[in-house]
C-alpha cells in the first residue's frame, strides 16, 4: 500500500483540470521555482506554520511544546532547531495560529476521501487531480490513487514540472487522463538560474508523452521580467508546435503574491517581493502572439 505526505485535500477547484475537482497536494518538488506560491510543499517532511496575525498570547502552545521550541511574548516565534514536528503545539492552539503541513496518507486513505465528491465530478466531467509540490515524486501512490478512482469512473489529472525520471511518466500515463504540464523557462540556464535545475528532463519527458499520445495542456506562469519575453514566448511555442500534435495548447497563470504570507509562516524569505502584477492587457497581448504563433492559448482567470 502506497503512502505519501499530504499537505492538502482540496473540493471544488475549477482551475486545476476538467469540471469540477478534488484536488490533492503532495509534498515534495525538486525545483525551487523563486515565485512559488505553495512554499509549504517543496520539502517533503511535516512543516508547522506560524500565523502571527491569529496569535493571541496566550501561551497554551508553548506550555504544550516538549521540546522547549516555542520562544513566546511578542518575539513569539518556532525554534526550528528545536522543533520535532511532533504537532503537539497545533492541537493546543484555540486559535489557529500554528498549522500543520503535511500528514501521511496511504492512497486508500486519500481514495476513500475523494470518491465522496463523485457526484459533483459526474455533473461537471470534472474528478480528481493531483499537484504539489510534485506529485510524481511518489509515482507508485499516484499511480495506485489513479487506478482506484479509474475503477470507480473518476476522471484523473495530474499537475506536474515535468523534472522526474522518465520512468515516473511511465508508470503513470497508463491512468492518467489529463498532464497539466508547466512549461516555464525555455533557456536551460534561465530556468536553472529562477528554478534551481535546467529543463533538460522536462523536455524531454514532454516529448516521451506526446508520443505515447497523452492528453497534456501546456501551463506557464507568467513572471513579469523573468519569462515574459518576446524570445520565451517564441521559443515555448516552437517547442510545443515541435511536438506535432495540433491539439496541444498552452494556459498562461498570471503571476500573484498569494502565497507570501505563507513564507513568513515557514520563516522563509519570499525573493520576489518586488515584481509588480502584471495588467490584464499585457497577459492578453502574450496571450494573442502565442495564437499568432499558430498555438492555441488561454489564460487562466
Ligand atoms: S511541533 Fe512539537 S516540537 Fe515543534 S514547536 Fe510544536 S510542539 Fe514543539
Ligand atoms: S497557542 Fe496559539 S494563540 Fe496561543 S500563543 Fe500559541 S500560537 Fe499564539
Amino acid at each position: 500500500m502506497e503512502r505519501s505526505i499530504i499537505s492538502n485535500i482540496q473540493g471544488y477547484s475549477i482551475h486545476d483540470g476538467p469540471g469540477i475537482r478534488t484536488v490533492v497536494f503532495l509534498k515534495g518538488c525538486p525545483l525551487r521555482c523563486k515565485w512559488c506560491a505553495n512554499p509549504e510543499n517543496l520539502e517533503v517532511p511535516v512543516q508547522i506554520g506560524f500565523l502571527s496575525n491569529l496569535c493571541t498570547g496566550c501561551a497554551r502552545c508553548a506550555k504544550a511544546c516538549p521540546n522547549g521550541a516555542i520562544l513566546p511574548g511578542p518575539d513569539h516565534r518556532i525554534d526550528r532547531s528545536k522543533c520535532k514536528r511532533c504537532g503537539a503545539c497545533v492541537k493546543a492552539c484555540y486559535y489557529g495560529a500554528l498549522v500543520s503541513y503535511g500528514e501521511e496518507k496511504t492512497a486508500e486513505e486519500v481514495f476513500d476521501k475523494v470518491r465522496r465528491d463523485k457526484m459533483f465530478y459526474d455533473s461537471s466531467n470534472g474528478g480528481v487531480t493531483v499537484s504539489g509540490g510534485e506529485p510524481l515524486t511518489y509515482p507508485e501512490f499516484v499511480k495506485e490513487l489513479f487506478t482506484l478512482c479509474h475503477g470507480d469512473g473518476i476522471n484523473t489529472c495530474v499537475e506536474t514540472c515535468g523534472c522526474v525520471p522518465q520512468s515516473a511518466m511511465e508508470l503513470v500515463a497508463p491512468v492518467t487522463d489529463t498532464f497539466y504540464y508547466d512549461l516555464k523557462i525555455m533557456n536551460p540556464e534561465l530556468h536553472k538560474k529562477y528554478t534551481g535545475v535546467d529543463n533538460v528532463q522536462i523536455l524531454s519527458n514532454a516529448r516521451y508523452l506526446a508520443s505515447v499520445g497523452a492528453n497534456i495542456l501546456f501551463r506557464q506562469p507568467v513572471i513579469p521580467g523573468i519569462n515574459s519575453s518576446e524570445e520565451n514566448v517564441r521559443a515555448t511555442a516552437e517547442f510545443i508546435r515541435s511536438l506535432g500534435r495540433d491539439e496541444y495548447a498552452i494556459e498562461l497563470l498570471a503571476y500573484h503574491r498569494m502565497g507570501t504570507s505563507k513564507y513568513a509562516a515557514l520563516d522563509k524569505p519570499y525573493e520576489l517581493g518586488d515584481i509588480q502584477i502584471m495588467p490584464a492587457s499585457e497577459i492578453d497581448a502574450i496571450e494573442a502572439r502565442y495564437r499568432e504563433l499558430g498555438v492555441n492559448c488561454t489564460v487562466s482567470r
